[in-house]
């Protein structure tokens, strides 16, 4: 497959109808903000692959709110902000389900990586792999407070 315009917002729409069902029952509330709603933004690269690394944050977001959180889910959030910028288009993701330990933080994109019982810790390697090799953009994580601050930078025109 070759590398194409696509919108985000129809991307991340696709995404809340796999995902938002799912999100809702857990008590979380999930919330896509635009910082400037009536502009159409764009990311230059494999829409499916996007789709798969959102899937991917929000899922690891969302396991950990329900495992953190136990019964009391009220507050339990989700936020998605997407913002224009100079040659990349921004998308933040955000939870509020406690913060990485700093001496794991560093590790969390190495395959393999992983303090789930059972997981594979392949998500994230994929989803920088994904971002950055395949599509030119750049994946960081940092804390602030108790969210959690997931930040993708990619093209929105030919590279
Ligand atoms: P897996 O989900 O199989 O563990 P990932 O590559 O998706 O593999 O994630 C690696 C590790 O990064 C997780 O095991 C977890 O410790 C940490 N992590 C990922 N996302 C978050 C998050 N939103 N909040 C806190 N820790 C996270
Ligand atoms: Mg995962």
């Amino acid at each position: 497959t070759k590398k194409k315009l696509f919108s985000i917002s129809k991307a991340l729409n696709e995404i809340n109808e796999i995902i938002g069902k799912q999100i809702f029952y857990s008590n979380i509330k999930m919330s896509f903000n635009y910082k400037n709603e009536n502009e159409e933004l764009l990311i230059y690269g494999y829409e499916n692959e996007f789709k798969q690394v959102l899937l991917n944050l929000i899922n690891n977001a969302k396991n950990k709110i329900v495992e953190n959180y136990k019964d009391s889910q009220e507050h339990a959030k989700i936020d998605i902000n997407i913002e224009r910028c100079q040659n990349y288009n921004t998308i933040e993701i955000i939870d509020n389900g406690g913060k990485i330990d700093e001496k794991i933080i560093n590790s969390i994109f190495e395959p393999y990586f992983t303090t789930k019982e059972s997981g594979t810790g392949l998500g994230l390697y994929m989803a920088k792999v994904i971002v950055e090799d395949k599509m030119r953009g750049s994946i960081k994580v940092r804390n602030e407070g108790e969210n959690v601050v997931f930040t993708i930078k990619l093209p929105h025109k030919k590279v």
